[in-house]
């Protein structure tokens, strides 16, 4: 399937600088940090999209793009961003509210369960995940939402908190309509920060991919630094409104609901489709409304990747 977005970023490399030590003494070499070519994020930013709860058959599994890095970053001159002026830079000052250890940890697992699979993998084998070490912040263009929309989300999000330990921040409303090419860095609408993972009720005439029966797609962006570090940083959840909107009106409605998005956020966090129809991953409309062994054996990993102030 065709990424759900690859914002072309111009490179902008901005290697770290070196210091010389004060003294003249040269016995014990600094630590060698290898400098973090952070520009590249150009190159590096997609977003997954993938198909929703209800699918009719179709099925899409989110693309692993291979190309993480930027090759000419090596060659810029730029100072490291975090130097450039609040709006002359092109991503915002790495590490802002990156703490030093994970904020949360995963919820207890019933029983573990094989039976998930990662939107992307690394190199070393472990998914592409967001950093654990700092909040998700969130905001939500309920414009075409159901009167109800707001606690769906919150239970959607706690159950997502829940089973990864990644803590979420709701940020409050946005009119922002989600797009194929959202920039992961939007200073003028949200600060000088990552965009908040964006949740929006829209239409398919908004969101192509939504046409037909797909009432959910849930994706995010992702950056490569030169040191190997890779993370989510921002993404998005749409949803079908007419759709969303005949489900919560139907008996038990508002619980499928809350399972929807919760699918969705299962994509945004780094889940792919099961062909297991006793998971919430599952490609197809079916009865599970929460979380399953094998959704919350994934989750749990993707809520233990590494951190980095670095981005
Ligand atoms: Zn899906």
């Amino acid at each position: 399937m065709e990424p759900y977005g690859s914002p072309k970023w111009p490179d902008h490399d901005p290697p770290r600088p070196s210091y010389l030590p004060h003294t003249p003494r040269p016995p014990e070499p600094p630590p060698v940090r290898p400098p973090i070519k952070h520009s590249s994020i150009a190159a590096i930013l997609f977003l997954f999209g993938v198909l929703g709860l209800v699918c009719a058959g179709a099925y899409f599994s989110g693309e692993l793009q291979h190309l993480l890095y930027g090759s000419s970053a090596t060659q810029s001159q730029a100072p490291r961003p975090g130097l450039v002026p609040f709006g002359q830079r092109q991503d915002p000052i790495p590490g802002l509210e990156e703490a030093d250890a994970p904020l949360g940890t995963p919820g207890p697992l019933g029983r573990t369960s094989s039976s998930y699979k990662f939107l992307a993998v690394k190199e070393d084998g472990t998914p592409l995940a967001y950093s654990p070490c700092r909040p998700i912040h969130y905001v939500v263009n309920s414009d075409l939402a159901p009167p109800s929309w707001q606690p769906l989300v919150e239970e959607a999000v706690r159950q997502a908190s829940e089973a990864t330990g990644l803590k979420f921040i709701y940020d409050g409303p946005s009119s922002e309509v989600p797009s194929p090419t959202r920039p992961g860095y939007q200073p003028e609408r949200y600060g000088d920060r990552w965009a908040p993972v964006l949740i929006a009720w829209s239409t398919p005439e908004q969101v192509p991919r939504l046409t037909g029966q797909t009432v959910g797609l849930g994706g995010s962006s992702s950056i490569g630094l030169s040191n190997g570090y890779k993370a989510y940083v921002t993404g998005t959840v749409s949803l079908d409104a007419p759709q969303f909107a005949e489900i919560v009106d139907a008996p038990s409605g508002e619980e499928i609901g809350v399972a929807v998005i919760m699918h969705e956020l299962g994509h945004l966090l780094g889940l792919d489709h099961v062909d297991d129809p006793r998971q919430l991953m599952f490609d197809q409309a079916s009865w599970v409304r929460g979380f399953a062994a094998g959704d919350r054996t994934g989750l749990a990993q993707l809520g233990t990747g590494p951190c980095s102030k670095d981005f």
